[in-house]
């Protein structure tokens, strides 16, 4: 197997490290990568937002989208090229719900009028979105959710509540599933809505986590009005336009590369003499464990190679049991990584961004957030579940 990238594709990859390396010089210090610091600090979501019309400006936002729709007919390697990049250097500027999960939903779900509306204006920074699924009582078993939407005349009107809204005080639209049958109480009832944030009828409240970040939102519809238009695949067909955004969810390239980063300087802080002069790099355990994450980082590389294949074989279509793979092992990956990075560096891994802090206090926080990956987009049980039934041909277990 070759691979390798073209020279063109490397010179792509040129222009785009080019660009983060320089535009990421400009980031707020609180900037990580981590979605509390986006969502959550004025300065970083400013940041972010700016970037974003940035890359707009170059068509690199949605280069793989037919051009009618605001992309560049571009190939699929190119668009990996990019989100490899771009999670090497912790880049700003991606709308990841627009971008990752709703767009490439509607170039299979929608028609043509609803991708003409609402494709070019993510491609072009425009509107930012939120993923509008889980609610009080439904988040691994979505498929029970309580949210109704009643047709009356050319709208629907919509009632219920989110919770987990990630972003959700800071898009213009949101993507939601609604139930439009209330007699089917599974997934045969459901229904995908596009969703103006700014509609009557819709309240935003925060949800601070532990660490006192504002990620998270409740979202309170109360009769809210949704034109019919907005609805994607027809009225109780959501559920599988949504398994569609799932999968796109959970493909998780960018860690792999974000990863590499990391290691790259943990492995450059334990060359340098530390507290009392020793070299951590000396250390038979430290050695042993940044190698064997060394190891993992890469097979998780060549695994994101080989789903990158199999998208470009299935013209985009993520295959669920290799998305439910691909989240499962990044996701437990950065956990690993991150409990074992805080480890080598002791107690100072646990000091909050400061003089003091190594590494600029990235382990204290992200020791915290990790284990939110893996329940973020479904939890690994759920993606344990989805490889059996769906991978492996078990029968399902719920
Ligand atoms: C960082 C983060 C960001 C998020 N962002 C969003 C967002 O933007 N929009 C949105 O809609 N939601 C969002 N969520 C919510 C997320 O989708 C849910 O947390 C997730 O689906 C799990 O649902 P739950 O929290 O209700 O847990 P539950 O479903 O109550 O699960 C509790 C535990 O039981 C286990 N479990 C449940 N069912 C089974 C089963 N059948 N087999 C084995 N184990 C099982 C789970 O694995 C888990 O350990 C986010 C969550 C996090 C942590």
């Amino acid at each position: 197997m070759d691979f390798r990238f073209t020279p063109e594709e490397e010179a792509l990859r040129k222009e785009f490290d080019d660009f983060f390396k320089e535009e990421m010089k400009k980031a707020p210090p609180q900037w990580g990568t981590s979605m509390e610091a986006i969502f959550g600090i004025d300065e970083c979501w400013e940041f972010h937002e700016q970037t974003a019309r940035k890359l707009a400006a170059k068509d690199w936002l949605a280069r793989p989208w037919p051009r009618e729709y605001g992309g560049q007919d571009a190939s699929l390697v190119e668009q990996f090229i990019f989100n490899d990049v771009m999670g090497y250097h912790r880049g700003a500027g991606v709308d990841h719900w627009g971008i990752a999960l709703l767009a490439p939903t509607l170039l299979f779900s929608a028609n043509d009028e609803q991708k003409r509306e609402h494709l070019p204006p993510i491609a072009r920074a425009e509107i930012f979105w939120t993923q509008l699924w889980s609610e009080p009582g439904a988040g691994s078993d979505l498929a029970s959710l309580t949210t109704r939407a009643v047709r009356d005349g050319d709208d629907y009107i919509i009632s219920g509540q989110k919770t987990w809204t990630s972003g959700g005080h800071r898009a213009d639209w949101g993507f939601m599933l609604a139930r439009t049958n209330p007699e089917e109480k599974r997934s045969r009832g459901l229904s995908f809505f596009l969703v103006d944030m700014k509609s009557p009828g819709i309240t935003i409240e925060p949800i601070l986590n532990l660490e006192g970040s504002h990620l998270f939102n409740e979202v309170f519809l109360d009769d809210v009005r949704v034109p019919a238009r907005n609805m994607v695949g027809g009225e109780n067909q959501g559920w599988v336009a949504s398994q569609m955004t799932s999968n796109f969810e959970r493909s998780m390239i960018q860690l792999f590369a974000y990863l590499t980063r990391e290691l790259e300087e943990l492995v450059e802080f334990c060359k340098e003499p530390k507290w009392g002069g020793e070299v951590l790099a000396n250390n038979p355990l430290v050695r042993h464990t940044l190698a064997q994450l060394a190891i993992e980082i890469e097979a998780g590389r060549a695994f994101s190679y080989s789903i990158l294949w199999e998208q470009m074989k299935g013209g985009l279509i993520m295959a669920a049991p290799l998305a439910a793979a691909a989240k499962a092992l990044a996701t437990e990956l950065v956990q690993r990584f991150t409990y074992a990075g805080s480890e080598i560096l002791g107690l100072y891994g646990q000091v909050k961004e400061s003089r003091w802090a190594p590494l600029q206090g990235r382990f204290e926080k992200e020791y915290q957030l990790c284990p939110g990956l893996n329940m973020a987009g479904g939890t690994s049980e759920i993606m344990r579940n989805l490889i059996c039934s769906l991978g492996l041909g078990l029968p399902r277990s719920w």
